[in-house]
């Protein structure tokens, strides 16, 4: 459910990591920022998996918008890349998802 704040941002009550984990069965918390991932957004993201780990796990909304998570190149290249068997492409269909739910997509903010 949102919730708009003074500020106009809504805010949602439950937590990205939350909607990851209950969508997919992954807990993005087992990233343990590797990088060995991080050549597939060198050519076709805009930040990379690691940091879409780190912001699903501070709730940060700007992963549902940043290209990464659009990119289907990245979303091919994922499967299988992951050292902590985190399923990557899962994770990023349920951001999607997600943003869908939200009214957002990619380069877009709920501000
Ligand atoms: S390979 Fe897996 S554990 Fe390593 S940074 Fe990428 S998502 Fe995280």
């Amino acid at each position: 459910m949102a919730v708009t704040s003074q500020a106009g941002m809504k805010t949602y009550a439950v937590s990205l990591r939350s909607i990851v984990l209950s969508q997919t069965g992954q807990d993005v918390s087992k990233c343990c920022s590797c990088a060995l991932c991080e050549e597939i957004t060198e050519g076709a993201g805009d930040v990379s998996l690691s940091m879409v780990m780190q912001w699903i796990l501070v709730n940060d909304e700007r992963v549902l918008t940043c290209h990464t998570v659009w990119s289907d190149e990245v979303l091919r290249e994922a499967a299988h890349i992951c050292t902590n068997q985190l399923d990557i492409p899962a994770v990023l269909r349920a951001l999607r998802e997600e943003a869908h739910r939200r009214g957002l997509s990619e380069g877009e903010s709920n501000g």
